[in-house]
């Protein structure tokens, strides 16, 4: 005899590793799909009871992730989990292996873990707005664009700004293709990073904003700060940075 449960997950697979759904999963998503780039409504995503152990869920929903880089004094850069393990390999399909649906579930979970940092997570407070009045993504240099064929931080805002209710505004351009930023000092990361960013004029009028800078990964926190200055030339406040991981 078939459960409330095996009629609810009939043909439904996990969002991370496609794998029917068996166990009663803890977290539910709401519907979304990706198609050019563009969000739309379609079945109910939901994530394995297997992918959430391997994602080390349980201390993901317990644990508030913040981290204080040398570089941002004043910007909270609030992140998932730790690039390795399986959100190392999540992030690496998404840029890598272009499987674009996977910024859906990986939004999601930023979401949560964004709720989780101002505390909206009970009922009580759930319904109270979030400070921020724009979700920026990173950009990406208008080649690196042509190569991929999408900006994996742009996935990540519409989700977020989907889901959170927050217009997503694409108020900085990349000017510059810069080198990989992995294998250079801290100084080498700062001057191939200056001047690679600037305020998109046509948003400009947008400033005196609260903002939060989308990204898929913080390591050193160059680019968020390199942002940050430019957003805060133009009067914006309040800025926050939100990543998968660090
Ligand atoms: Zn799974």
């Amino acid at each position: 005899m078939k459960t409330i449960w095996d009629r609810l997950t009939k043909g439904k697979t996990c969002s991370l590793c496609y794998e029917n759904l068996q166990k009663i999963n803890k977290i539910f998503y709401p519907p979304y799909s990706y198609q050019d780039n563009n969000l739309y409504l379609t079945d109910i995503h939901y994530i394995c009871y297997e992918c959430l152990q391997k994602l080390d869920t349980l201390s993901f929903l317990t644990n508030k992730f913040t981290h204080n880089f040398d570089n941002l004094p004043q910007v909270p850069v609030i992140y998932t989990g730790s690039y390795k393990g399986y959100l190392k390999d999540l992030i690496i399909r998404l840029k890598y292996f272009k499987e674009r649906e996977l910024a859906i579930p990986l939004g999601k979970l930023m979401a949560v873990t964004l709720m989780k940092y101002h505390e909206k997570s009970s009922l009580k407070n759930i319904f109270l707005s979030l400070p921020y009045d724009y979700i920026v993504p990173v950009p990406l240099h208008k080649e690196r664009l042509l190569d991929r064929g999408f900006n994996q931080s742009f996935l990540l805002a519409k989700v977020l700004s989907k889901e959170l209710d927050i217009p997503l505004l694409e108020l900085v351009n990349r000017s510059k293709e810069t080198s990989p930023l992995k294998d250079l000092s801290k100084e080498g990361r700062q001057n191939e990073l200056s001047l690679a960013f600037t305020l998109n004029s046509k948003k400009e009028n947008n400033s005196k904003s609260r903002i939060l800078i989308i990204d898929d990964i913080i390591t050193t926190g160059s680019t968020i700060l390199e942002i940050t200055k430019v957003l805060e030339k133009s009067g914006c406040k309040n800025i926050t940075a939100l990543t998968v991981s660090h």
